[in-house]
């Protein structure tokens, strides 16, 4: 495996890898790698002969007053992980190296962007959106793989890539889980054990608004009161949505079908944990 720092390299190694035909899968990542991370990286070889790896905590979306500094780093242990799970190639840019002096592209994504993470963290996805197709840009992929974790934001880049006619097949993954149902996520590292306890009403609702779907359940009111007061019963939980959405539009919808899916995002103190599932798919 190698890691490569400069923009300039890294663009040159892609584009010549590619007039040797060979074919390039792209996984995008913030590092402080897990699981979830690595499910995509060992998709990702299925769909080409190099797989590529970005670690870049990218500062244009995070909101003032996120986590943007304390985003946990670590290049070396992220390294060992990723070489073990078969990655060719680590982009691990510097910001200044991404964003010069006189950088002044951005993005945008309307519609589905002002809804759920959109709403809370405004400008998130014109941040996402920038810096995913810069790193398209960059990598020059044919496949890129994306964790169905941040639903919004896989629907937002693939909207993206068809508006924009970039040629890169976008693949959704499904969300990995802890042995207890929480899924996977570089920032449950700043939970307390007491609110990673809590923070279980996430899958554990989720869980049990699958089943009451499944069981007949079709009125979005009557599973989302369900869904917020067993998230309401952790003593540090603050509910910063709780939503029942068509999947493509991610609007709010009233009755549930096959296209329902349930998303929730809940602060445990300053942490801010996001979780979601189809309300009528057997649960990941
Ligand atoms: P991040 O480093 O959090 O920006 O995530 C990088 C990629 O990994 C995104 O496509 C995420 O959706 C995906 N990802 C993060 N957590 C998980 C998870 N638990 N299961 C599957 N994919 C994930």
């Amino acid at each position: 495996m190698e890691t490569i720092r400069q923009v300039d390299e890294m663009q040159l190694r892609a584009l010549a890898l590619r007039d040797t035909g060979k074919r390039i899968a792209f996984v995008p990542t913030m590092g402080y790698l897990h699981e979830g991370h690595l499910s995509l990286v060992r998709a990702a070889r299925q769909y080409a002969d190099v797989v590529v790896l970005s670690i870049f905590v990218n500062p244009t979306q995070f909101g003032v007053g996120e986590d943007f500094e304390s985003y946990p780093r670590n290049l070396e242990r992220d390294s060992a992980m990723a070489a073990d799970a078969g990655v060719d190639i680590i982009f691990a840019p510097e910001t200044a190296d991404m964003y010069p002096r006189n950088y002044a592209t951005t993005v945008r994504v309307d519609g589905i962007t002002e809804t759920l993470c959109g709403e809370s963290r405004p400008g998130h996805f014109d941040g996402v959106t920038t810096v995913v197709s810069k790193l398209f840009g960059i990598v020059q992929p044919h496949a890129a793989l994306f964790g169905m974790k941040d639903f919004q934001q896989l629907a937002v880049v693939r909207r993206m890539t068809l508006d924009l006619n970039i040629p890169v097949e976008i693949v959704g993954m499904p969300i990995v889980r802890e042995a207890d149902g929480l899924a996977m996520s570089s920032r449950n590292k700043y939970l307390s054990s007491e609110m990673r306890q809590q923070a279980l009403a996430l899958s554990d609702s989720i869980h049990n608004a699958i089943q009451a779907a499944q069981q007949g359940e079709t009125d979005v009111a009557t599973i989302m009161d369900m869904v917020k007061s067993r998230i309401k019963g952790g003593q540090d939980a603050r509910i910063d949505y709780v939503e029942i959405c068509h999947d493509s539009t991610l609007k709010p919808i009233t009755r549930i079908d096959e296209h329902s899916v349930l998303l929730v995002a809940v602060f445990f103190g300053s942490t801010r944990l996001i979780d979601n599932h189809y309300l009528l798919a057997p649960m990941d």
